[in-house]
């Protein structure tokens, strides 16, 4: 059976193919590679694509004729969706209409949707249920907000069932160091904490004067594997004919920044320096959900709630991808821009041209580091 997975090239729908390859379903990538690895494909086909693109969504649809569909492409950063919320409204709200546009067109299959708590907003209590009032207190939160109104008014006028699924914070990598986060730029505190401890640089805190245990931020890590684990239930108990409904997925329980800082040092071995700053706009304090209706209608238990284990696994793929020297999609692109230039020295300051973006180069040892604004990549061993 296939599953269109859209944004399955990203960091939760990576480890959600995998889950859904090993419970005997062939997931089948719809990604643009904007936010996406290709790398992180490994279980099905890719296929490149805009969720806005109806005429290529319906021809994907018509070739693969999927069972259900997991809708995880998004733009989901905070910061950047407060700074620029054009980009999101375009995207999260107009590509997910398009493609819900365009499946209840062809066939009202299932559709597990990617929410997040942060349609919640600042909560009125912790651990936040499903039925707390929904008022994000930013653009990203209210997007996907968006997305749940039209899930429900799609089942009610076209049969269109769907799953929402409120993440919490996702955690940690794939337990078989297979895929891991590799988000760029990376925002994201975990991925941050294990950098510096890596680097020897600092993590900056953002806000330490909250109304919480030590005045830091406190969020509920939520492993990737059990998330991605809930997509496949999600999936199941709507092909077995699950009426539509939203879920949270979180832990119950919340570490705060500082918490987080200090596992890290333990899990890594090594001291982080931190630098407190002011506090981040459209943080809330605290951050808790009840998982109950998880554990109700899926049977879903996390199986990876401790933060040291989340931070293992996060690590363990750090050092891997360290090694490994992988690519991002814009790397991949600048590389093979760079390979038919030609030389290497000369290549770098070609690029700078071809390419149109600010390029850094600097030789490391044998390596070639680029960087632009939109990634960086090191060819290994490069010769000049
Ligand atoms: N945070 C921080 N320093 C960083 C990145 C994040 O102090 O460099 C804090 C952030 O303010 C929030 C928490 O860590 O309270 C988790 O942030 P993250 O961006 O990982 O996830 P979010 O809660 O925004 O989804």
């Amino acid at each position: 059976m296939k599953i269109l997975v859209t944004g399955g090239a990203g960091y939760i729908g990576s480890h959600a193919c995998k889950a859904l390859a090993a419970a005997g379903m062939e997931p089948v990538v719809y990604d643009n590679l904007s936010r996406g690895n290709r790398w992180a494909v490994k279980w099905g086909p890719l296929e490149v694509g805009d969720i806005g693109d109806e005429k290529r969504l319906r021809a994907v649809l018509e070739q693969h004729q999927p069972a259900a569909v997991i809708h995880f492409a998004a733009f989901a950063y905070v910061g950047e969706s407060v700074e620029d919320p054009n980009l999101y409204y375009q995207n999260n709200v107009c590509g997910s209409a398009a493609l819900l546009r365009t499946i209840t067109q062809w066939k009202p299959i299932p559709v597990v949707f990617s929410s997040t708590c942060a349609t919640y907003g600042v909560p009125d209590q912790v651990p936040i249920p499903e039925n707390h009032p929904q008022r994000p207190i930013n653009p990203y939160g209210f997007t996907k907000l968006v997305v749940e109104h039209i899930l429900a008014d799609a089942d009610h006028a076209y049969g269109l069932r769907s799953v929402s699924l409120r993440y919490f914070n996702a955690a940690g990598g794939d337990p078989e160091n297979e895929i891991g986060e590799a988000h760029d730029p990376e925002t994201h505190l975990i991925p941050l904490v294990l950098a510096a401890a890596r680097d020897g640089t600092a993590v900056t805190v953002f806000g330490d004067d909250y109304d919480t245990k030590d005045g830091t931020c406190v969020r509920d890590y939520i492993h990737v594997a059990d998330l991605a684990d809930a997509h496949v239930r999600a999936l199941k108990y709507l092909l077995a004919g699950g009426a539509t409904t939203a879920m949270n997925l979180a832990n119950a329980h919340g570490y705060s920044v500082k918490e987080v800082i200090e596992t890290a040092e333990r899990v890594c071995g090594a001291p982080i320096k931190v630098k407190i700053a002011p506090r981040r706009p459209g943080d809330p304090a605290a951050l808790i959900g009840s998982a109950d209706r998880a554990r109700e209608l899926l049977g879903w238990v996390p199986q990876r709630g401790a933060l040291d284990v989340q931070l293992t696994d996060a690590w363990n793929w750090m050092r891997k991808n360290t090694a490994n020297q992988l690519v991002t999609e814009h790397g991949y692109q600048l590389m093979n821009t760079i390979l038919r230039i030609g030389a290497w020295p000369k290549a770098a300051n070609s690029a700078r041209q071809v390419v149109n973006h600010q390029i850094h180069y600097r030789p490391l040892n044998r390596h070639l580091r680029l960087r632009s604004r939109q990634g960086q990549c090191t060819f290994k061993n490069a010769s000049w």
